[in-house]
Formats: structure tokens, sequence, C-alpha cells
């Protein structure tokens, strides 16, 4: 009944799961099932890797970067309010902001036919954060990519700073060299 060189159902699940991930499309995710079969010490590792990430990482409940700890290194103790809070859509662009501001990573862009909304994006937290008066920003800078996902994005941020009464300004990508928006 089974075909003569089909792709055994686990090979093809491990495949799937690998094609969810950005960037590697169908037939690379199959490539690398295969090789992981044929390399079990690199499969080991990847699954202790895997693991350790699961246990030890997660997003900084202030800014939403990776952190080993709960609130990271930035953020401890250091969350004041009257200072900029740039909004970014990935953490990368950290590192081009003002060491003085304040950064707060969406990680992504709303996009209702990809299923992501404002909870996956932590827009919830951010305007908790914008509405109370120990943490409030001065000014909220929103820097997001000119694509109908960024704007939308934009708007709906610019809206949330509008109803917390925080000023905010729309910072255009071209002032930026940001490329990170996969
Ligand atoms: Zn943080």
């Amino acid at each position: 009944m089974a075909t003569r060189g089909a792709t055994p159902a686990p090979l093809l699940a491990l495949a799937q799961c690998l094609d969810q991930l950005p960037g590697i499309g169908p037939k690379a995710a199959a490539r690398m099932a295969r090789k992981l079969v044929l390399q079990p010490a690199l499969a080991a590792d990847l699954e202790a890797a895997l693991a350790t990430v699961q246990q030890q990482v997660a997003l900084c409940p202030v800014c939403r970067c990776y952190s080993v700890n709960s609130v990271c290194r930035q953020c401890d103790g250091v969350v004041e309010a009257g200072t900029d809070l740039w909004v970014l859509a990935q953490p990368e662009q950290l590192a081009d902001i003002d060491t003085a501001a304040q950064g707060f990573v969406l990680h992504g862009l709303l996009s209702p036919v990809e299923g992501i909304g404002p909870e996956q994006l932590g827009l919830g937290s951010l305007y908790q954060r914008l509405c109370d008066p120990q943490q409030q920003p001065s000014r909220l800078i929103i820097c997001l990519d000119e694509s109908v996902e960024g704007r939308t994005t934009g708007f709906y941020v610019q809206t949330l700073a509008q109803r917390a009464g925080v000023p905010f300004l729309q910072w255009s990508e071209t002032d930026s060299d940001s490329t990170a928006t996969d």
C-alpha cells in the first residue's frame, strides 16, 4: 500500500514544522528534516538547544526584548516616566535608538490575514504603560515601516497614544537604516 520511496509520516511532520519558520520554504524544510535523520548528533544538539530556549528565554514584560530573566537588564530598575519611548517592529532596531530613550518591541505588525492582532503584539501592555503615571513616557515615537501593515499598526498605536494623552510622532523609515522587517 505504501509507495516506494515515500516520505514517512514523522519526517513529513518535522518538515511541516520547519516550514513554518520564516525564510525557509517547503523544499528547504524537507532537506533540513532529512539531514536531521542522517545526523543524530546534530538532532540531539538541536533538541537540547530548543529545550534550553523554552525554559530560559522569554520576552521582557516591559520592553518585550528577548531576555533570560523575567525583566531584562535594560529595564531592570530603570523604567521611568518622562523619557522617549520608541515603538519598534523588531528587537534589532533597539540598537539604533538613543541610549537615553526606551524601546517597546512588537515582534511584527498587525496582519488580520496571518491572524496577528493587538494581543500578539503586546499592544494591551503598551497601552497600560502609557496610562500609568509611574511609567508614562514624555513622547511616543512610532518607528514602523511604510507597508500597509506598518501604516495600519502605526495608526493603531497612534490611537492608543491619543487615548492615553501621550504626545506621539510617526518616525519615517527613510530616517533610519533599519532593514529588519522579516
Ligand atoms: Zn526590557
